[in-house]
């Protein structure tokens, strides 16, 4: 089936769908995304999803093309003509593109912005076969750019982590700056030790992650102790549980870190239960 997306205020076929050469972000990954799920053909946390884009434009001066009201009928109208039950709405704003290269930003007021929106078809993204699994992470050097929290379309270095993975028979990267975890390659990381997770702080070296703000909040409901704080891998191979959250593959456990296994190697209860909770309330509070 040919997909309908959004481009610059027109829906149109995939393939009549066109950007300019000299877009900024093909030219220099100066563009900002938004990935958001969609269960039952709703959206999960779209408020959440909207704040951030808008403030990873405001801290590169981007100006937003849509209201949040015009994006939020986007996404539906996305979701609906696309006939999605269970998938995903990727969003892409970038600076436009002016009518020549130049490291200088151009004038906003004669480049507009260039909006892409286009939908994933997922169909039982929820039952995820690697949930009952657990995935299995590497730890490789976090080589990124000093603002993690602004989330780019520089995803080079992330997608190398999880080849680099592969390569090593596993699922995913941890990245490691300065001895301590910052985040999985596309999703915030989490070990568990008793009663207690923990994972890093908030910061200009981590996406703020909307699923993280989410299973924080509901752990913490939960009568569970979170401890907002550097680690280490090592620290981590040793705790009972691992966990990595993101909004397309919501709470995802890990059970093996660099080789070690954690607990008897299969999904622990804890990152089970908070990923049952996660999807209850996500889909309950979905628009
Ligand atoms: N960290 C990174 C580097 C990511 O790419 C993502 C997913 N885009 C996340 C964390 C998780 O963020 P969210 O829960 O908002 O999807």
């Amino acid at each position: 089936m040919t997909r309908t997306v959004y481009v610059n205020g027109d829906f149109l076929p995939e393939h009549e769908a066109k950007v300019s050469i000299f877009d900024r972000a093909f030219l220099m990954a100066d563009g900002v995304y938004e990935v958001t799920s969609v269960l039952g053909g709703k959206l999960i946390d779209f408020d959440g999803h909207a704040k951030r884009l808008q403030r990873s434009l405001d801290e590169l001066e981007m100006r937003n093309p849509v209201t949040v009201e015009e994006l939020l009928q986007i996404h539906r109208d996305l979701v609906e003509k696309n006939g999605i039950v269970d998938g995903l709405v990727y969003l892409q704003i970038t600076r436009g593109a002016p009518d020549d290269r130049d490291f200088v930003f151009p004038d906003p007021e004669t480049t507009t912005p260039t909006i892409v929106l286009f939908t994933q078809n997922k169909p039982g993204l929820a039952e995820s076969p690697a949930a009952k699994k657990g995935i299995k992470v590497i730890s490789i050097e976090d080589a990124r750019w000093g603002r993690r929290d602004i989330k780019t379309v520089q995803l080079l270095y992330p997608s190398m982590g999880k080849m680099m993975a592969k390569k090593a028979g596993a699922d995913d990267a941890w990245m490691v700056e300065d001895g301590f975890v910052t985040e999985g390659t596309s999703n915030n990381a989490y070990f568990i030790k008793g009663n207690k997770i923990v994972t890093r702080a908030l910061s200009n070296d981590i996406l703020h992650g909307i699923t993280r703000a989410a299973v924080l909040r509901f752990a913490r409901e939960a009568q569970m102790e979170v401890e907002e704080r550097n680690f280490t891998i090592e620290e981590a191979q040793g705790a009972d549980e691992a966990f990595v959250t993101s909004a397309s593959t919501f709470v995802m456990p890990v059970v093996e870190i660099d080789g070690v296994a954690l607990g008897d190697g299969t999904p622990g209860q804890r990152a089970l239960r908070l990923r049952d909770i996660y999807l209850d309330e996500s889909r309950k509070a979905a628009i």
